[in-house]
């Protein structure tokens, strides 16, 4: 059992703190799921994108879904070899796409006929060819919260089937392109297996249909999103995800690739957080902490609920809003949760913290962003150090 105490003795608080075996668990199951198969479960680094938690993945064998040549960057320094790198993403710059080409990652997930031709037009410029997969729109309702809803064509991610098949048509006559997969992600956070494999039979079918005209590729991506248990859900067991999706593509010598982000770290993490003081106005109890909404912004921005637990602390539990110092009033890390009596200096520890966490943490109101720190086989380390005050000003200062 972690002592969360010791760890706020020694790194302060707020803090992130990642069980690295935890990750691994999720990991091998995945894994477990898809044996015997040909597949690559490449790791969605903007779940977490710390350069250890990369590392760790990569040494497990995984690759990387990045969204940026940022998180290319990141995946290549951890480890991840070039071979296992994806590039998604719905606006990738000219500048990003010469640099993923040039590193020679597997391939480019292509998001828009526009797009494709820029790939191609680079890739040309540079006298290679681009592997590239084409994301694919099935207007599939994942039945997940809007803002993390992708598969329906309302959403501003991937193309529709008929323009699927032209880009493809028009990859396969472009020297500089080699269109090597076919990709789909649909959502995230997805506890119905219906939607999944309602998308991975439609994106089958896509894929025998361009087999038909002689267009052969290797790679079905199916995305991530698999969702985790926050509260009460009930999620989808990696057997029957991996068995759904086999079914779709009976008869179809493919690798498939899987992009699982918040599966294998959401549970894996805790966001620590000190109590500063309680405070009533009028019948409303307050519990303020010294961690915001600059550091876990989820229960802000989709009212993210997050268990929490009070730390060594007993008593009646009467409801509560925990919120952070910032100035907002969507500046909160629980609504109206049961809470024993706090006092300063008491601690707070927020469950399921490991995915779009940190990373969508910020600096607002000069607010330095937290460590992390990293628990494998009962030993801590640091693989994050606190921000200081002369970090969060060291882009500005030069220019007073
Ligand atoms: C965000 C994202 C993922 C990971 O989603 P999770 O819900 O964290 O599994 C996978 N693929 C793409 C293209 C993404 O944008």
């Amino acid at each position: 059992m972690t002592d969360f105490k010791a760890l706020a003795q020694t790194y302060g608080t707020p803090l992130y703190v990642y069980d690295f075996d935890a990750m691994s668990a999720q990991f091998e199951s995945l894994k477990e799921a898809f044996r015997g198969r040909k597949s690559i479960l490449a790791y969605a680094v903007k779940a977490n994108s710390n350069l250890s938690v990369v590392k760790h993945f990569a040494q497990l064998g995984a690759g990387a879904d990045c969204v940026s040549i940022g998180e290319v960057r990141r995946a290549l320094m951890a480890g991840v070899p070039k071979y296992r790198i994806l590039f998604s993403g719905v606006g990738k710059r000219d500048d990003e796409i010469r640099e993923a080409i040039e590193a020679d990652i597997l391939y480019i997930n292509v998001e828009s006929e526009a797009e494709l031709s820029r790939v191609e037009a680079i890739a040309a410029e540079l006298g290679t060819t681009a592997r590239i997969s084409i994301r694919v729109n099935p207007n599939i309702d994942p039945k997940t919260h809007p803002y993390i809803s992708t598969g329906l064509h309302d959403n501003k991610f991937g193309v529709e089937i008929d323009a699927a098949k032209r880009m493809y048509i028009q990859a396969k006559n472009a020297p500089s392109l080699d269109p090597v997969g076919i990709h789909f992600h649909i959502g995230s956070q997805l506890t119905e297996l219906e939607p999944i494999y309602e998308a991975a039979v439609i994106v089958a079918d896509l894929l025998r249909s361009l087999q038909a005209i002689d267009i052969e590729l290797k790679f079905f991506d199916i995305g991530g999103g698999l969702g985790v248990r926050y509260n009460d859900e009930t999620t989808i067991a990696p057997y029957d995800y991996a068995q759904a999706v086999l079914s779709a593509l009976r008869g179809l010598d493919v690798t498939v690739v899987c992009e699982p982000g918040r599966f294998l770290t959401a549970n894996a993490g805790y966001f620590l957080t000190k109590v500063l003081y309680e405070k009533r106005n009028g019948e409303k109890r307050f519990v303020v902490v010294d961690g915001a909404m600059n550091d876990l912004i989820r229960p802000s921005l989709y009212k993210a609920y997050h268990r929490i637990e009070a730390l060594g602390k007993t008593g009646e539990e009467n409801a509560a809003d925990v919120v952070g110092p910032v100035c907002e009033s969507g500046d909160f890390l629980a609504k109206n949760y049961p809470l024993p009596p706090m006092e300063h200096n008491d601690l707070l520890l927020v469950h399921s913290a490991g995915a779009y966490g940190f990373g969508m943490g910020s600096n607002y109101n000069t607010r330095g962003r937290s460590a992390e720190v990293a628990i494998e086989g009962g030993k801590e380390r640091l693989i994050r150090r606190r921000e200081t005050f002369d970090d969060v000003i060291a882009c500005e200062r030069d220019y007073l």
